[in-house]
């Protein structure tokens, strides 16, 4: 048997960390297996359905890297794939005669039960402490009477017949699982009044025609699965395998949700997680590798990848930890790779300190970066950080806060003093070369020689010349600024305390 599996995102929102999930395993399950991977658009619920969120679903799939075998036609390229269109709304036709089926040998029938019929029985099923349940009306209507309604112009909505029983699977993560029809609501509208065809019935005729032999979804469609497979055994189709994948859970232990936790995928990406992060954080998210290792790139988790591995147990979504492996996918990445990947970020970054009134000395490239690749590689938990710590080199003159230049032990005076005398100091090394491990020595000389803690003086230099208390190693940083800028802001922050209301 060839496997096939598929991602079915609705393009209702943008590509949910849930739905990326469940395409990345699907896309490893496929791959480790020799295997097919499909994607199909799930769009009939044309009301909530956008063709910015398929955009933002299909972009955000590319991303990862999770490319598929069968898809729609996109960006001017044709459908690919033998059971084309893969885009539920163009498929229409196939549900009809699926409808038209089930119909013809009473499997299902002609529901013309109104709104108001259909509201007032649940509101007496709620009253009497019920679930709610469709009560049958139209289940065994004679010829002459569905004739009766259908002069009314009542439409009917199409309902499948739920036999009484039990329907049992296998399930590849969960086991065995059981589950009485009774407790499925009766029987269920597949079709609705005015000719739509409904999820329950579109992902299995689809999943039937498309010979799906495994459907990897989240738990959250675990109590769907009984209809689908009573749907299939209607239809007379193979049933497929099904393995269902752990809920993903806020940090509190409910179930993910945006309200408590970032869901879109694009929202990570513009913070500058990278790929092979996401990639490496969602697949341990649910499934076990095994090993003590944490690290693995798309092609170590298509080898390895099982879903006797996936865990039943809900997946806590842990921020931290996705920055962790984000961080070290950062310091896995090629000085010039990470330097190409970080211009936007920068850029984005001096937009808004020039918004703020700050004058960027350029628009940063590759070029401008790959010498402080060393000094950042290590110190950025997503891209996005980047700007805080560099910004200092794109603009000018640096505006620096008074209050933040004066540490904590110090007063104006004395650190007017220090930044003076440092100042001197720096003048007075090698104008030729002016090296990180140079400028140590001198100022810690300067520091004991006036009584001062090196790291006070540090700190007020530090400022001084990036306007931050956080920065890359001081010396690096003030050779990547240049002598002659260092200088400069030496002097301006010296200004700044000397016309500062404390300051002498
Ligand atoms: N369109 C469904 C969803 O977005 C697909 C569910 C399934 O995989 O069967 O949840």
């Amino acid at each position: 048997m060839t496997v096939r599996c598929r991602i079915a995102p609705s393009p209702t929102g943008p590509l949910h960390i849930g739905t990326a999930r469940t395409a990345l395993y699907n896309f490893l399950f496929a791959r480790h297996e020799g295997g097919t991977f499909v994607l199909r658009l799930e769009d009939t619920d044309v009301a909530r359905s956008t063709v910015a969120y398929e955009r933002d679903i299909l972009e955000g799939l590319h991303w990862l890297g999770l490319a598929w075998d069968e898809g729609p036609e996109v960006a001017g390229q044709p459908a690919r794939g033998p059971f084309a269109p893969y885009r539920q709304m163009e498929r229409l036709p196939l549900y009809r005669d699926a409808a038209d089926q089930l119909l013809s040998r009473d499997l299902a029938y002609p529901c013309y039960c109104t709104k108001a019929e259909l509201d007032a029985d649940r509101a007496a099923q709620e009253a009497n402490g019920q679930p709610p349940r469709y009560v049958g009306r139209c289940a065994h209507l004679t010829a002459e009477q569905r004739r009766a309604r259908e002069a009314e112009g009542r439409r009917p909505a199409i309902r499948f017949r739920i036999p009484p029983g039990v329907v049992g699977f296998d399930d590849l993560v969960r086991g065995h699982v059981e589950i009485d029809t009774d407790a499925l609501g009766g029987d269920l509208v597949i079709v609705r009044s005015d000719g739509t065809p409904l999820y329950h019935f579109t992902v299995v005729v689809d999943d039937a025609e498309m010979a799906m032999t495994h459907v990897i979804r989240g738990e959250d469609h675990l109590s769907n699965t009984p209809k689908h497979i009573l749907l299939f055994r209607a239809l007379g189709a193979d049933v497929p395998a099904f393995a269902h994948l752990p809920l993903i859970l806020n940090p509190d232990r409910t179930k993910m949700s945006k309200r408590k936790s970032q869901t879109a995928v694009a929202d990570y990406r513009a913070e500058g997680v990278v790929p092979e992060a996401m990639v490496n954080f969602l697949a341990l998210l649910g499934w076990a590798s095994g090993t003590e290792d944490e690290i693995f790139s798309l092609d170590e988790l298509i080898e390895r990848f099982d879903l006797s591995r996936v865990h039943s147990g809900g997946a806590v979504f842990d921020r931290n930890r996705l920055e962790w492996l984000n961080g070290q996918w950062i310091r896995r990445l090629s000085t010039e790779d990470l330097a190409e990947r970080l211009v936007p970020f920068l850029a984005a970054h001096l937009e808004t300190r020039r918004a703020a009134g700050d004058i960027p000395v350029c628009e940063p490239g590759a070029d401008d970066l790959r010498p402080l690749i060393p000094l950042v590689q290590e110190r950025l938990p997503v891209l996005g950080a980047i700007g805080p710590l560099v910004d200092f080199l794109f603009v000018d003159p640096l505006r620096v806060d008074p209050a933040t230049l004066v540490p904590k032990r110090w007063d104006p005076d004395t650190t007017m003093a220090a930044l003076v005398a440092a100042r001197d100091v720096i003048a007075g090394q090698g104008r030729v070369s002016f090296e990180a491990d140079e400028l140590e020595g001198p100022l810690r000389d300067l520091a004991s020689a006036r009584g001062w803690k090196p790291g006070d003086l540090f700190m007020a230099i530090r400022v001084a010349i990036t306007g931050r208390t956080a920065t890359p190693p001081l010396f690096d940083t003030m050779v990547a600024l240049g002598r002659a800028r260092t200088l400069e802001r030496l002097e301006a922050a010296a200004g700044v305390l000397r016309g500062s209301p404390t300051g002498t």
